[in-house]
């Protein structure tokens, strides 16, 4: 449960997350190579990406607040070029918290989608404003060439301005927290996200973006093509499989038995929490929270933010 009240302390507290991190939030880790200029730094929340281009380094997310400096230790180590630009996946503070730190310190431009742009800007909100100078509504293409960058928005999900970043030349897509840990993810309905709506919306990021031969997600690993696939449709089975149990009066348990029964998800059912997992709870834990979340929309009534789910409240294994 501590996972849990972290990770709640990050997405409702905003301000809280320095605290967060030296309380127990994995710290940032050393950058990793994806492509030929691409690299991904995880840790200290989200995944920060790293594109190298002809002139300058352009980052996708910043982690929680206070790791500025940390970030660029990491960037200093495969580049010398100045960073011009971050551009943001979505709107939730460890993905977003050290944007000022570019903004003050190397005068970068910040990308969003608009409506990760209007929660990122609204003052007064549960998190401190963010400002954003470039947005775009479902796509936008920067830079050219070998520098093309080309940022997708196919609908809600983890929230409602889920962007995916592509990168043409490396032949990788980010897809931020609307796919992280290779599991179904958390969905914040309070920013706009929605379980009912994440199938449509994660099928169209795989067919509008073929070339995408690797996938970086938001939180955990790089994956393959195939294996966001597989997860694309394990998603739209988890919300078919509640559709059909809700209409016959059934229960999100019920529906959780029906998909635990389909073999070749189970990689999408552990009982074990993946490394670096912050938002408590395992990847079987998330799939009943988001049948949960999927019959609270399908009965109309006003779907829960959930961070984990306690062992104990998880129904038993059927088979
Ligand atoms: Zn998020």
């Amino acid at each position: 449960m501590q996972r849990v009240a972290i990770l709640s302390a990050i997405l409702l507290g905003g301000v809280a997350v320095t605290g967060a991190v030296a309380q127990g939030i994995p710290g940032i880790e050393n950058i990793e190579q994806v492509g030929e200029n691409l690299y991904r730094i995880p840790g200290a929340g989200g995944n920060t990406i790293v594109f190298v281009r002809s002139d300058d380094v352009v980052l996708v997310d910043t982690k929680v607040a206070g790791q500025g400096e940390a970030l660029m230790e990491q960037v200093r180590s495969v580049t010398d070029k100045p960073i011009a630009m971050v551009i943001n996946t979505h709107s939730h503070p460890d993905h977003v918290g050290s944007n000022a730190f570019f903004r003050e310190n190397h005068a970068v431009q910040v990308v969003a989608q608009a409506n990760t742009a209007a929660r990122m800007q609204a003052e007064g909100g549960q998190f401190p404003a963010n400002p954003v100078d470039t947005e775009f509504t479902t796509y936008r293409q920067i830079g050219e060439g070998e520098d093309r960058i080309e940022l997708y928005w196919f609908g809600a999900g983890h929230t409602d301005g889920d962007a995916f970043v592509m990168f043409p030349e490396n032949k990788t897509m980010v897809a931020g927290d609307i796919y992280a840990w290779h599991m179904s993810p958390l969905i914040d309905p309070g920013s706009g996200g929605s379980m009912l709506a994440l199938p449509t919306t994660v099928t169209a990021a795989y067919y509008n973006i073929p070339e995408a031969e690797t996938v970086i997600s938001g939180h955990g690993g790089v994956h393959t093509r195939e294996e966001f696939l597989s997860w694309v449709t394990f998603n739209r089975g988890l919300v078919q499989i509640a559709e059909e149990t809700a209409q016959r009066g059934g229960t999100p348990e019920e529906a959780l038995a029906r998909l635990e029964a389909v073999p070749s998800w189970a990689v999408f059912m552990g009982d074990e929490p993946l490394p670096g997992l912050e938002y408590g709870g395992t990847p079987r834990g998330r799939a009943y929270i988001n049948l949960m979340v999927a019959f609270e929309e399908l009965m109309g009534e006003e779907p829960q933010l959930r961070m984990g789910i306690a062992t104990s409240e998880i129904p038993a294994r059927q088979n």
